[in-house]
């Protein structure tokens, strides 16, 4: 294909979060930040919302650095979250923008229920709290843990998670999410690029097996996969390993990215995992 050595060495993170939803920096910082790690193509992929594209891709236009434009989307596989990653979705598909719509909605009316938990356990918050630490639109588990935190009932993000709001844990309380094959359907219709983000972080791993992601790429097209991510243990990981064959034998793009979230995750700097030029150009070629 003849890259050229230019290309050869290009920095690609292809999963990052603003304070639109779960992050924490301003998503033009997040853009500014990537250029100063020398970052030369960056996705944000804030959770059920485009609302940070504008701002992020004007501030990589004046770094001159290139933006994609992504979302993570929130969909369920038996019984199980599992994220989906969508580059270059027209955001103006109106089928699309209902379902966002759909799960924000869910996201936010589920803050009084784990609130009520909250204040059952003793560790007492308000929703007019978490709602004010949500940034924009897209309203999470994070901003109930930065809640606790600045109410003095946990340290930090990583103990609210731990002790309160974990999957399965005492005061965590599900929301709406779009069915995985039905999402990535509709993300194709709007024109994008379907990666499964982390697919064997937290716990999703039961529900998405060799044979389920192969389905998944056969009968719904499903692009890729994100394989380097913190998530999967170590570069050198059997996970990896056994992600990585997954996606020969199906024929899956192999993606890797940070995730992101500023100081609200800790260990995802910006570029601390990268995704190939060769697979970027591909996606690219498919974003329509
Ligand atoms: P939500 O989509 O609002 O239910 O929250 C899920 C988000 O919380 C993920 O996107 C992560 O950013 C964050 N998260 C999930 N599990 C943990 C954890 N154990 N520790 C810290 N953050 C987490
Ligand atoms: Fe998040
Ligand atoms: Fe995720
Ligand atoms: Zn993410």
């Amino acid at each position: 294909m003849g890259a050229g050595r230019e290309e050869q060495f290009m920095i690609i993170d292809l999963h990052t979060h603003s304070l639109v939803s779960d992050g924490t920096d301003r998503p033009a910082e997040v853009m500014r930040r990537a250029a100063r790690l020398g970052v030369d193509v960056i996705a944000l992929t804030d959770h059920d919302t485009f609302s940070g594209h504008a701002e992020a891709e004007a501030a990589a236009h004046e770094m001159g650095i290139e933006f994609v434009p992504g979302m993570e989307m929130s969909t369920t596989l038996g019984g199980r979250s599992v994220h989906l990653l969508a580059y270059g979705a027209d955001t103006s598909h109106a089928p699309l923008l209902e379902e966002l719509e759909r799960i924000r909605r869910g996201r936010t009316e589920r803050v009084p229920r784990m609130v009520a938990r909250l204040e059952e356990l003793g560790v007492p918050i308000t929703v007019e709290d978490v709602i004010a630490r949500a940034g924009g639109d897209s309203v999470g588990r994070p901003h109930v843990a930065d809640a606790l935190v600045a109410a003095g009932h946990v340290a930090d993000r990583a103990e609210a998670f731990n002790r309160y709001l974990h999957d399965g844990g005492l005061a965590h309380v599900g929301k709406y999410e779009s069915p995985l094959p039905e999402a990535i359907d509709l993300l194709h219709d709007a024109g994008a690029v379907t990666v499964i983000a982390h697919p064997w972080g937290r716990g999703s791993r039961d529900v998405l097996d060799g044979d389920t992601i192969g389905r998944l790429a056969r009968d719904h097209r499903l692009d890729g996969i994100e394989i380097d991510h913190g998530d999967h243990g170590p570069r050198d990981s059997a996970m990896r390993g056994e992600l990585r064959s997954i996606a020969r034998t199906h024929g899956l793009l192999v993606t890797g990215s940070s995730d992101y979230h500023g100081t609200g995750k800790v260990g995802h700097e910006i570029a601390s995992e990268t995704t190939a030029p060769g697979v970027w150009e591909r996606i690219r070629a498919r974003m329509t």
